[in-house]
């Protein structure tokens, strides 16, 4: 184990005042980011314990109707509560479907949004890794690619991202709000998570010390309250990451689409906002043939990086059945499994 400080910040100014210092990361409730340190993967000089900041675990509705939910606010308590699964079910559903109920009970909303990949060549010090080790190669490059990325890689990363939780959030315009050593900011989910390019160690936007101290929800996202699902594929039904997974949120105006809202998860390196097929939706009838041809636009530009060509034809398939969900309408009860795409009527309401 290597040596470390720890500090418990009692504020927001005292966390990013540590946090800024080099080698310094923030801690919440460890699920991915001890597992690393356990492994050498990460080696923090410092760790910011912000578990004990005052205010950041509340969800807020908020009076316009937009939803702030704090950055210490664990996935469970989230995905159950009431006002906010039943304004918001695809991202409830999301939360419902990652991982496993013991980590869901302490995982927090700013730590998920900013686990890292789970590409196993990175969590492998045998393996070369650009993201690990800027220069040294990769190793997924003609490895294992089952869960690699079909959209966005560059020749130095094929790595996906994990989260289910991001995938509706950047479909319906979530904002995550950061504190840093500049003051206040707030960055769109989409820009948050960069792609690899040639600098696969660079995951985010964010700057050292920068805190998130919430994550907000505009009024909008819940006008697709009605017609909102989640879908994700994953080798079992519990306790795995994404293979392919979708958001799909539809607003219907007289029989046709009057907006679409469409992301993948699984498919790159960021929460994947597919709007090409957004705008191939909007205005046509809720058919499967309107639903095949937004597949198609947002798989347009995908090519695998491996031995991974069955993720396109998987992500387009998976699209047309999670719109065909959402056109049928959200359940009422929220489905006490996350719903399968291979299950007949996919609820278990
Ligand atoms: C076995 C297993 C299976 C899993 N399956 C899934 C799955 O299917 N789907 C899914 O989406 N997730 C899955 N997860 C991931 C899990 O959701 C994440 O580990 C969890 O959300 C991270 O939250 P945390 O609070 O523990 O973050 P931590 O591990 O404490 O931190 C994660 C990262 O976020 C940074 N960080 C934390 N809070 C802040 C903040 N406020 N501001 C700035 N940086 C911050 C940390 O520095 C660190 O880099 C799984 C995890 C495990 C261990
Ligand atoms: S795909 Fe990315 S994370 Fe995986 S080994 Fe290659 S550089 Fe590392």
């Amino acid at each position: 184990m290597n040596r470390f400080d720890y500090v418990r910040a009692g504020s927001v100014a005292e966390a990013v005042a540590a946090a800024a210092e080099p080698g310094a990361v923030y801690l919440a409730a460890g699920t991915n980011l001890l597992d690393l340190m356990k492994g050498s993967i990460a080696r923090p000089g410092r760790l910011v314990d912000v578990t004990h900041l005052p205010g950041l675990d509340r969800i807020d509705h908020l009076p316009g109707g937009g939803v702030r939910i704090g950055a210490l606010v664990r996935n469970s308590d989230l995905a159950y509560d009431p006002d906010f699964a039943k304004s918001h079910p695809a991202v409830a559903e999301a939360l419902l479907s990652g991982a496993s109920a013991q980590l869901r009970n302490a995982a927090t909303v700013a730590g998920n949004l900013l686990q890292r990949t789970r590409c196993p060549y990175f969590y492998d010090p045998a393996s070369a890794c650009n993201k690990r080790d800027p220069g040294a190669g990769c190793d997924a490059r003609g490895g294992e690619t089952r869960l690699h990325a079909v959209l966005g890689w560059s020749e130095h990363c094929i790595a996906t991202h994990p989260s289910d939780f991001c995938v509706p959030l950047v479909s319906l315009d979530a904002v995550v709000e950061v504190e840093g050593t500049s003051g206040a900011r707030e960055v769109p989910l989409d820009a948050l998570h960069r792609l690899p390019e040639d600098r696969p160690d660079r995951e985010t936007v964010l700057e050292p010390g920068d805190l998130i101290v919430a994550l907000r929800l505009p009024a909008e996202a819940a006008g697709f309250a009605g017609h909102s699902r989640y879908l994700k594929v994953r080798d079992r039904t519990s306790y795995a990451f994404a293979v392919v997974s979708a958001s799909a949120s539809l607003r219907l105006e007289g029989g046709r689409i009057g907006e679409a809202r469409l992301a993948l998860g699984g498919v790159a390196l960021k929460p994947w906002r597919a709007r090409a097929a957004e705008a191939a939706l909007t205005g046509a009838e809720p058919t499967e043939r309107s639903f095949a041809r937004a597949a198609e636009a947002a798989l347009a530009e995908a090519r695998p990086s491996g031995d991974n060509a069955f993720k396109i034809e998987l992500a387009r398939r998976l699209i047309v059945r999670t719109l065909t969900l959402a056109a049928d309408g959200t359940p009422e009860r929220m489905p006490a499994l996350p719903a399968s795409a291979f299950s007949g009527d996919a609820l278990h309401a």
